[in-house]
């Protein structure tokens, strides 16, 4: 097995460290970088704080001599990684007239002057290759010295990807032995961590070198099988036979691999067997439809909901009798039943599914506690119920809600299919 190549990435910005800009160009660059073939060994954050950034490239760069920077790169006082870049390195900045031409082309295509501060965008380290920016005026560093390589990219997410794709990773690529770092991921539902662990055993050694990790979220659990520094087609053989192996383990939790969301699965579910879909939701206030519509292509199944949060409205909108409520509650398996039935007959669907529950905090009881969530699901002359009781706070148990009413759906649906 070739060896990888190593790199550590430092993103500047005190906005990251203060938590008002979310880290996006560390996540995205993990992703890339690794589908590239190189491996991120360390990712730092540091503040625009020239001590701070020239420690964390110092360090990155003494331990694998590859080091990507973004951020800090604009021609404001905050923006100061490139002066301490050619400071670290002990190469001065030279004025470069073509970058200087290309910020000023920029500029005349919208109209606007270059201020003075502007010339420091064309500063450039003493041998070092500046990367043409079309998307915004400040250029990329590509600095190549007996220490190691500095590749310097702007902060703006867009900017950053853009400079990534063609200038970063080609040259990457050139520079290296040709293998890559590449996942696939099984997403599963419906059966907890430690469940799963168990059912896997020893499937995971079995996978080996691949290495498996186990990702839990208010979808469910993710398992993430990567493959480390293989040739292309050799990490997808690995792949897709570990995948296998981990699939038979793993059962019918299994809803699909990779970006899969499960409402598309339940969605091309529906649209097989030529059914329709409506919703009737108390607790999660309309999440579930939210869920379904952010499917393009949902409206070739799904009809419509209705949020019945009050008790009034559970009887008046979708007809749930008043009775029931009141001997049951409004979260019990019998008002669930009477929510899907209603929304069934309501909007003429030949499938509907309904959410009531507990989200929490406060509410919860011991006969029904915070998390407590009752699922109908009707058809044409029959329904079910079922009961879950979810973790977290008030968002996550709702999230869970909905995915749980998918899933409901999904296995459902399945069954009757496979019947
Ligand atoms: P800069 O290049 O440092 O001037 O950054 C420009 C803008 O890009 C900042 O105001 C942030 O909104 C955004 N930005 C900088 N770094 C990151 C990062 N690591 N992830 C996401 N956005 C960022
Ligand atoms: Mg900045």
């Amino acid at each position: 097995m070739a060896p990888g190549q190593r790199i550590e990435v430092v993103t500047i910005g005190t906005e990251l460290l203060l938590g008002f800009t979310v880290d996006t160009n560390g996540a995205f660059l993990g992703q890339r970088l690794a589908e590239a073939g190189i491996e991120i060994v360390r990712r730092t954050a540091v503040g625009d704080a020239p001590a701070a950034i020239r420690a964390a490239i110092d360090e990155a760069l003494s331990r694998t001599g590859v080091v990507l920077t973004t951020g800090g790169l604009g021609p404001t006082r905050d923006d100061m990684s490139k002066v301490v870049v050619a400071d670290l390195l002990g190469l001065p900045l030279e004025f470069r007239s073509e970058a200087w031409e290309m910020v000023l082309a920029r500029y005349r295509r919208f109209g606007r002057t270059p201020v003075e501060s502007n010339r420091s965008q064309a500063m450039v380290p003493v041998g070092a290759t500046w990367l043409p920016n079309h998307w915004g005026t400040a250029p990329g560093l590509w600095v190549e010295t007996p220490r190691g390589l500095v590749i310097m990219l702007p902060g703006m997410p867009l900017e950053m990807r853009m400079l990534m794709e063609q200038e970063v990773v080609p040259r990457l690529a050139a520079r290296h032995s040709g293998t890559v770092v590449r996942s696939r991921t099984l997403r599963t539902c419906g059966v907890p961590e430690s469940t799963l662990a168990e059912r896997i055993g020893d499937a995971e050694d079995a996978i080996a070198p691949l290495s498996l990790a186990y990702l839990p979220s208010t979808s469910g659990v993710d398992l993430r099988i990567t493959a480390w520094h293989l040739a292309a087609d050799e990490a997808d053989r690995r792949l897709d036979s570990a995948t296998a192996a981990l699939r038979a383990r793993c059962g019918d939790s299994v809803y699909g691999t990779d970006s899969v969301d499960l409402a598309a699965i339940v969605l091309d579910q529906l649209r097989g067997t030529g059914d329709t879909l409506a919703v009737a939701e108390s607790c999660t206030g309309g999440l579930l439809g939210g869920r379904i519509t952010s499917i393009p292509g949902a409206s070739a199944v799904f009809l419509g909901g209705a949020i019945c949060y009050a008790d009034d409205v559970k009887a008046t909108t979708l007809g749930v009798d008043r009775a029931l409520i009141e001997q049951h509650g409004a979260v019990s398996a019998a008002v669930a039943a009477a929510m899907a039935t209603g929304a069934l007959d309501r909007f003429g669907a030949s499938v509907a599914v309904s959410i009531t529950g507990i989200a929490g905090p406060s509410g919860g009881s011991e006969e029904k506690p915070v998390g407590l969530i009752w699922f109908g699901l009707a058809r044409r002359g029959s329904v079910s119920t079922h009961r879950s009781v979810f973790g977290g706070n008030r968002d996550e148990i709702r999230a869970r809600a909905v995915q749980g009413a998918l899933l409901a759906l999904w296995r459902r649906l399945d069954r009757s299919a496979g019947a």
